[in-house]
C-alpha cells in the first residue's frame, strides 16, 4: 500500500532532506493536490552543489567498473520497486500505470545499459616519435533539469551516462511531478557514495538558481525552447556546457502505397501516446491525396473508441493533460481551431469531473498557417495535412523552426531512405515511430535543442576532450604554432 501524503524528502549528500517549505502536488485526473513536496531553499541547492563538487574527485578516480556496478545497482532496486513507483507517477503525472510501468522499467534498463559504456581514447597519431591522443574527461558537478511529461525516464537519462562518465550531479525533476523521482532518489541513498547523486525539488525560482549556479559545470536541460533559451543565455555567463533537448512540431509523412490497415493503428500511438505529451510525438500528419480518406476516418474512429480517464483506472488507455497550465494551452488551441471553423473531429468524451481531460482530437486539413498545425501542441489535438506531391510535402515538413523528429510511412524503403537525408531534424524513423536505444544519440535540430543525448555522443558531451603530446624518442624540438611536424 502506498502512502501518497509520504513525507517526501530530497536527496542531498547521501541524505533525506526535508523541505523548509512545501510545494502541492496535483493529481492531474482530478486536479486536486494530493501531496507536497519540499521547495529547496538557496541554501540547500548550495548543499548539494557542493556535495556534488566534493563528491567528484574521488567518484572520476574510480574505474569505470566500480562506477558502473553503482548503476546496475540503482537499476536493479528500481526494477525492484516498479510496482510502487508506477502507481505513485501514474497519481502525479496522469499516465495509465501500465505505461508508467514501462517508463519506469526503460529507466531501469537505460541506467544498466549506461553502465557498458566506456569512453574511448582517441589516438590522432601513433609513430615513433610521438603519440597524440585525445581523451575524454569528465567536467565535475552537472545539472539535470527534467520536464514533466517523462520525469522519471529523463532523470535516468541523465543519471547513467553522466555518472558512468565520471561526474556528479544534482537532478531537478518538474514541480509538476516532483514524488515519484523524490521516491527514487530515497530508495537509491546508499548506492553511490554520498554526493555523488542529489536529487532536488522545488518551485519555478529553483531552474534559474540551478542554471545560474557557479558551482555547475554543465546543464543537461529538458523542456520547451522557450526555457532553453533561457537556460542558454545563463548559462553562458560562465560558459558553462549546455545540452538542450527541446521542443518539436514533428511531421510524419505519409505516402500513397502503404496499406492504411497496418500502419494505423502505430500512427495512432505516434500521435497520441501519454496524451500526444511527447516531444518526439506526430504533431503534423502529412497524408497523400490517395490515402487520406481512409486513413483519417481510421484514425477518427480509434478516436472515438479510446478510453480516456484516471490512469489508476484499470482499462484507461489515455490520461489527463499533465497540468492545468498544459490544459489551458492545449484549450486555447482547440478553441481557436473552432472558432477559425477549422474541421475539428472530436474523439471519445472526456470524463467529468475537475480532470484535466481533453478528447482526442483530429483537424481536418486546416490550413498550415493555422495555430495548430504551426504550434507545438503538446497535447491531443493533431492536424491531418494532405498532400499530393512528395517535394511539397518535404518542403512543408521542413518549414518550422523546429527539428526534432520525423517518421515516413511507405513500402519503398529506399525512397523514405532518400527522404530522410532531406528531413531538417535530429531523428527519422522509417514505419516506425520512439525507437530508441541507449546505444544510438538523440537530439533536436534548429531550435530543437543542442547537443545530443544517447549513445557515444551523448556520452562525450559530459566531457571534456583533452589532447595530450607525448614524445616517444627525446625531447622533441619546440615547433612555432602552426608549423608542420
Ligand atoms: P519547461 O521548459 O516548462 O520546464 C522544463 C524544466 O525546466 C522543468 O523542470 C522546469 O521547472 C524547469 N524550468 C522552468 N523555467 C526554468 C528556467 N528559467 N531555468 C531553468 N529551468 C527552468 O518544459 P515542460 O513544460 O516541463 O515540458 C514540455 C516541453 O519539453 C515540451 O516543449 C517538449 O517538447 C519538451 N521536451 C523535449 C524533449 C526532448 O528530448 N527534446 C523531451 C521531453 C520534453
Amino acid at each position: 500500500m502506498i502512502d501518497f501524503a509520504a513525507n517526501y524528502r530530497m536527496l542531498i549528500d547521501g541524505e533525506l532532506v526535508k523541505g523548509e517549505a512545501t510545494l502541492p502536488v496535483v493529481n492531474p485526473a482530478t486536479g486536486q493536490a494530493f501531496a507536497t513536496a519540499p521547495d529547496a531553499t538557496a541554501a540547500q541547492l548550495d548543499r548539494a552543489v557542493a556535495a556534488a563538487n566534493a563528491a567528484f574527485p574521488a567518484w572520476r578516480a574510480l574505474s569505470p567498473e566500480e562506477r558502473g556496478g553503482c548503476l546496475v545497482r540503482a537499476a536493479d532496486i528500481i526494477q525492484a520497486h516498479l510496482d510502487e513507483l508506477a502507481v505513485l507517477f501514474t497519481r502525479e503525472q496522469g499516465r495509465p500505470t501500465a505505461f508508467a510501468r514501462e517508463e519506469i522499467a526503460g529507466a531501469a534498463y537505460w541506467l544498466r545499459a549506461s553502465a557498458d559504456l566506456r569512453l574511448p581514447i582517441d589516438v590522432i597519431e601513433d609513430t615513433p616519435e610521438r603519440r597524440i591522443e585525445v581523451r575524454h574527461e569528465p567536467l565535475g558537478a552537472v545539472c539535470g533539469i527534467v520536464p514533466w511529461n517523462f520525469p522519471i525516464a529523463q532523470a535516468s537519462w541523465k543519471i547513467g551516462p553522466p555518472l558512468i562518465a565520471g561526474n556528479t550531479v544534482v537532478i531537478k525533476p518538474s514541480p509538476f511531478t516532483p514524488l515519484a523521482t523524490l521516491k527514487m532518489g530515497e530508495l537509491l541513498r546508499g548506492v553511490f557514495p554520498l554526493g555523488v547523486l542529489n536529487i532536488v525539488s522545488g518551485g519555478d525560482a529553483l531552474g534559474p538558481a540551478m542554471t545560474a549556479h557557479p558551482g555547475f559545470r554543465k546543464i543537461s536541460f529538458t523542456g520547451s525552447t522557450a526555457t532553453g533559451k533561457r537556460v542558454m543565455e545563463t548559462a553562458a555567463r560562465d560558459l558553462k556546457r549546455v545540452t538542450l533537448e527541446l521542443g518539436g512540431n514533428d511531421p510524419a509523412i505519409v505516402l500513397d502505397d502503404v496499406d492504411v490497415d497496418a500502419i494505423a493503428e502505430q500512427i495512432f500511438f505516434g500521435a497520441f501516446y501519454n496524451s500526444a505529451q511527447i516531444c518526439a510525438a506526430t504533431k503534423r500528419l502529412f497524408v497523400q491525396d490517395a490515402v487520406y480518406d481512409a486513413l483519417r476516418d481510421r484514425l477518427h474512429a480509434m478516436a472515438r473508441g479510446a478510453k480516456l480517464g484516471d490512469g489508476a483506472e484499470p482499462g484507461t488507455m489515455f490520461g489527463p493533460i499533465q497540468n492545468e497550465r498544459q490544459f489551458a494551452r492545449v484549450r486555447a488551441l482547440l478553441d481557436a481551431a473552432e472558432r477559425d471553423g477549422l474541421a475539428v473531429l472530436k474523439g471519445a468524451d472526456a470524463p467529468a469531473g475537475g480532470g484535466f481531460f481533453v478528447p482526442l482530437t483530429i483537424v481536418d486539413n486546416p490550413p498550415d498557417e493555422s495555430r495548430v498545425v504551426a504550434e507545438e501542441a503538446f497535447g491531443p489535438i493533431l492536424p491531418m495535412l494532405r498532400f499530393h506531391d512528395v517535394e511539397e510535402a518535404i518542403a512543408r515538413a521542413n518549414a518550422t523552426s523546429y527539428g526534432l523528429t520525423a517518421s515516413i510511412w511507405t513500402r519503398d524503403i529506399a525512397r523514405a531512405t532518400e527522404i530522410a537525408g532531406r528531413l531538417e531534424c535530429g531523428t527519422v524513423w522509417i514505419n516506425q515511430i520512439f525507437t530508441l536505444t541507449p546505444m544510438s544519440p538523440a537530439g533536436g535540430a534548429k531550435q530543437s535543442g543542442i547537443g545530443v543525448e544517447g549513445g557515444l555522443a551523448g556520452l562525450i558531451e559530459f566531457t571534456q576532450a583533452k589532447t595530450v603530446y607525448i614524445p616517444k624518442a627525446g625531447i622533441p624540438e619546440t615547433a612555432p604554432p602552426m608549423r608542420e611536424t
